[in-house]
């Protein structure tokens, strides 16, 4: 037997705690209930010198004698509540009209639409659109958002490397920084600041920052796109999106670091980890939703400090302060979509996954910064580097069969091969013109008076028409001697077409230049692209990449 007499810190008070070893880690807990009030099961006591956990296998002959017991409930509670508060800026009218301000929505729109129409969907419902603009959303962020593991120096922009924390200034704390990591520049010597911004509306100016950034910014641009969005927290390091999905008839998981959605396996798969904890905040409440995103529920719960009952009554409480105010209806319609919601989550953790799906290891972040967490998972597989989709490629083969008009009429012409060139590049540039025009109002002029290449183009317009016909665009002669390009019916299939004719006429453009004589014969010559195949799988020819379609078919 030894005995020991133990310093024990518990909120601001000190206690002193007479123990016999012999008497086993159970009775120190039992001491320590008795004098603090916290039942055993909530306590977790931590060696301040050591600086870690006690537990059952500790030597509590050798522990140092200072000791902190924490409230396990407290501490819980304690990493929840600022999220909450978080949550709630979303909601503000004003910080919801900033954020729409700065996403490019007609742009969104457009790529949502072309993405519906390529699995040959071109009048989608409201429901399938606002879930396909959700995506473009989200690819959208990843692509303007930036990863700051280190930042880079303030004056010179060279590199830096740590130095400690700092407290914030009253503009940081304004936009609640409460913490500010402090750097140092390699060249110039002066110091960076890092404030880790809380604030929403500063995220939509500064747009970087690590996963709490990301994932508070894209949480937020959710809810001013209207959708119903959670931050979803693993208490330990990462945090990412969940949004209701109408379409789906349940939440979605969107990563918006990694440009991924509805894979909830990607952490536990994946990226290797231990997950222990994923709750979702919104302003509807706190709830427990793990089990969707591991399949090894019996290892989890023995990681958590917390009881299940406790965490329950936790976030239940929580959940009721969200609440409060709220009409009886909306409460029964919430109350309803929670049931459903813990129904699909037992469902979730007895479904057997695929294993022919394979998840990406840890994409965001620095190389070096994932491999110390060794989230970078078995394989390097990207899940939007696929280059071969099934699409319905109609569209591709109607543009591809116009070009032959166009290709005949310059044989019949004088200098054939200059012409060819010059009249295709300046077809080209009217092209890209349109592309650039918000896609609703496409429109684009020939003036024939003003160059003799605008005169050649105009001369070849009739064999031009199938070509604007297959894009859905139509010319129109105007009195002053002008030649309009318009849209002619769904500004659809005009952003379908257009990346497929501008990559074929590259093509073309280049094949033409390699040739020494444009004659009736060179039409056989393969000036198209010969790399494609008809009616299955297809090279997505200067086409965007359907990323939606890539990941639901392609991985391997
Ligand atoms: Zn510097």
């Amino acid at each position: 037997m030894v005995a020991r007499k133990f310093q024990v810190r518990h909120n601001d008070a000190d206690f002193v705690v007479d123990y016999d070893t012999d008497d086993g880690f159970e009775t120190l807990k039992f001491q320590l209930f008795s004098l603090t009030s916290v039942v055993p099961d909530d306590q977790k006591i931590i060696a301040l010198d050591e600086n870690r956990v006690l537990s059952d296998d500790s030597d509590l002959i050798s522990v140092s004698e200072r000791l902190r017991l924490v409230s396990v409930n407290d501490e819980v509670n304690e990493q929840i509540r600022p999220y909450i508060d978080k949550v709630r800026m979303y909601e503000d009218p004003v910080y919801q009209q900033a954020a729409q301000k700065t996403a490019p929505v007609d742009e969104l729109e457009e790529k949502a639409l072309v993405a519906l129409a390529k699995e040959g969907n071109f009048e989608p419902s409201k429901v399938e659109q606002d879930h396909a603009f959700l995506l473009q959303l989200l690819f959208w962020f990843k692509k303007s958002f930036r990863w700051v593991n280190v930042p880079p120096c303030d004056v010179c922009g060279s590199e830096t490397i740590p130095r400690g924390k700092g407290s914030p200034n009253d503009s940081e704390s304004q936009y609640g920084a409460s913490r500010v990591e402090l750097y140092w520049c390699k060249i110039c010597l002066k110091s960076t600041r890092f404030p880790r911004y809380n604030d929403p509306l500063k995220l939509l100016e500064t747009r970087s920052g690590r996963c709490g950034e990301w994932a508070n910014c894209f949480t937020f641009y959710c809810r001013a796109f209207g959708y119903e969005s959670r931050l979803i927290l693993d208490l330990d390091d990462h945090v990412w999106t969940e949004c209701f999905s109408q379409l789906l008839g349940r939440w979605m998981h969107l990563d918006p670091c990694e440009g991924v959605y509805d894979k909830p396996l990607l952490y536990e798969k994946g990226w290797k980890k231990n997950l222990n904890y994923a709750i979702a905040i919104s302003k509807d409440g706190v709830c427990d939703v793990t089990k969707r995103y591991t399949r090894k529920w019996h290892e989890v719960l023995p990681r958590r400090n917390i009881t299940e009952p406790a965490l329950s009554a936790l976030l239940a409480t929580m959940t009721q302060e969200c609440r409060r105010g709220i009409s009886s209806q909306v409460l029964s319609e919430l109350d309803k979509r929670d049931q459903m919601e813990r129904e699909a989550l037992e469902r979730d953790l007895h479904s057997t996954d695929d294993a022919s799906i394979s998840l990406p290891g840890r994409q965001s972040g620095d190389k070096e910064w994932r491999k110390s967490r060794l989230e970078l998972g078995s394989d390097s597989l990207s899940s939007s580097s696929c280059p071969v989709r099934k699409c319905v490629d109609e569209h591709v083969t109607r543009i591809y069969n116009a070009f032959c008009p166009v290709l005949s009429q310059f044989v019949k012409e004088e200098n054939p091969k200059i012409k060819a060139i010059k009249a295709l590049e300046f077809l080209q540039k009217i092209l890209m013109d349109l592309k650039n025009t918000p896609f609703k109002l496409r429109k684009a002029s020939i003036d024939s008076a003003s160059n003799t290449i605008q005169a050649i183009v105009h001369q070849l317009l009739p064999s031009f028409a199938e070509l604007l016909n297959a894009l859905s665009l139509k010319s129109k002669a105007e009195p002053d001697g002008k030649v309009d390009i318009c849209l002619a019916g769904d500004p659809v299939k005009t952003s379908l077409g257009l990346p497929v004719v501008l990559d074929a006429l590259d093509d073309m453009i280049q094949n033409l230049k390699k040739i020494d004589n444009f004659v009736e014969d060179s039409l056989s010559l393969p000036l198209l692209k010969l790399n494609r195949i008809h009616s299955g799988f297809v090279h997505a020819s200067g086409e965007e990449l359907p990323v939606g379609i890539v990941v639901g078919l392609c991985m391997k």
